[in-house]
């Protein structure tokens, strides 16, 4: 094994860290137009599931399903997401 490699479990609190802020406010960049802007500013979509659109080029930036016990967060058409800690 690479010394350098670790598994998921090495990192875990940095993503519950990083959840745990105001995520409204948090700078998403597109990953189709490259716009950056505010995860509250995006356009929302319900059906099935929930689709976050830029509000610039309509890519989807980010998709929620869940059920009674889960929830699965797809961050596809996100470049980056910068947030405030
Ligand atoms: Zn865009």
């Amino acid at each position: 094994m690479d010394p350098l490699m670790l598994d998921g479990n090495a990192v875990a609190g940095l993503p519950q860290e990083v959840f745990a802020v105001e995520m409204t406010t948090a700078i998403a960049t597109c990953g189709s137009c490259g716009a950056a802007d505010a995860i509250g500013a995006t356009h929302v979509f319900r059906g099935a599931g929930i689709v976050m659109r830029c509000p610039h080029c309509d890519n989807a930036l980010v998709t929620i399903v869940e059920d009674d016990a889960r929830v699965w967060i797809g961050f596809a058409g996100v470049r980056t997401v910068q947030v405030t800690v």
